[in-house]
């Protein structure tokens, strides 16, 4: 391996609850998507296990961290071009959600709105179909390039099978895809109206949602209800486990609340207990949104 390759590098330095063991190796793509795309593919061809990660927003590391090669995402590259009655925009999957939001912003294009304080990069929205205040990243994609199984592809939003946080790109057990950029269809609007939206959807999720490292919603919402009240009513909100914590501000976020100590394995067995106390309150399997990598 080269010198930008880090050895044993820590994965809570690049997720966002701040847990997860090492890493075999770690490069940080910061420069093209063509580095990107060459590190991945040089792995492939050693086969060496790789995962990309943008900004670890969704995923819970093993403390026992990963073996293999970490690919920090953080190639960012924003463009707008011209379509028939309206403007194409071309991100980078390594492009942050609140980058791409405020670029749009800038050039008061609408649709991606949601995403201005969603944490996370295109590339791991465009896996997990992000989205927030009702909207969500398939509603304005229209395409994704890709290097599947080595070959590079163009996938429609109808390829992709976009469903409530999920895609056919998440359900894939082999990880052997890389999103390189995606392409969106979007439509004008004043600047200032845009800029209201979305200082009103920050405003909304600071006043619901807790501060400190966390991974969002850890569950999905089942049909027809919310993740947080069935937790809240099976009286989990506030229950703490070693150094993580079911927030007291919204009980579908499982929070760190104390880094020196906290761990994954105590993180997934908290999960577990929620699982199992709100099974056994309402009898609804809550299903995760969030990720695992490594061994639990
Ligand atoms: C405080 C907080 C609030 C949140 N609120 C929301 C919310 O409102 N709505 C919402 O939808 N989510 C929310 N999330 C979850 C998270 O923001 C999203 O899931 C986001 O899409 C994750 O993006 P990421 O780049 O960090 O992905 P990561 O967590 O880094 O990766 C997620 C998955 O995508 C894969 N991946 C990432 N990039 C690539 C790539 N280029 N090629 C191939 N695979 C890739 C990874 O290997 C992994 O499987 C929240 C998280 C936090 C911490």
């Amino acid at each position: 391996m080269m010198a930008d390759y880090l050895r044993d590098e820590p994965l809570a330095r690049y997720t966002a609850a701040r847990l997860g063991g090492a890493a075999d190796y770690l490069y940080i793509a910061r420069d093209s998507v063509a580095e990107l795309a060459r590190v991945v593919s040089d792995a492939w061809e050693r086969g060496l296990p790789v995962r990309v990660l943008g900004a670890g927003a969704n995923v819970l590391v093993a403390d026992g961290g990963f073996r293999g090669l970490v690919v920090v995402n953080r190639v960012s590259e924003v463009s707008f071009g011209a379509w028939y009655g309206g403007v194409t925009l071309s991100a980078s999957s390594g492009a942050s959600l609140s980058t791409v939001a405020n670029r749009c912003q800038k050039r008061g294009l609408t649709g991606m709105e949601w995403a201005v304080s969603v944490p996370g990069t295109i590339g791991g929205a465009v896996v997990n179909n992000a989205g927030a205040h009702g909207g969500e990243i398939a509603d304005n994609l229209s395409s994704v390039a890709v290097l599947d199984e080595g070959m590079p592809r163009l996938y429609t939003n109808a390829d992709l099978a976009y469903e409530y946080r999920g895609s056919a790109l998440k359900h894939r057990t082999k990880r052997d895809f890389l999103v390189l950029l995606a392409t969106f269809k979007l439509e004008s609007d004043e600047p200032d109206a845009i800029r209201a939206r979305m200082n009103q959807m920050t405003a909304y999720r600071k006043r619901t949602q807790p501060p400190g490292a966390s991974l969002g919603s850890i569950f999905k919402n089942p049909a027809g209800d919310y993740a947080g009240r069935l937790i809240e009513a099976a009286g989990l909100k506030g229950y703490r486990r070693g150094g993580v914590m079911v927030s007291p501000v919204h009980a579908n976020f499982i929070v760190n609340a104390d880094t020196a100590s906290a761990t994954s394995a105590d993180y997934h067995a908290l999960i577990r207990e929620v699982q199992q106390a709100v099974a056994v309150h309402s009898g609804i399997q809550l299903e995760l949104e969030i990720e695992l990598i490594g061994d639990f």
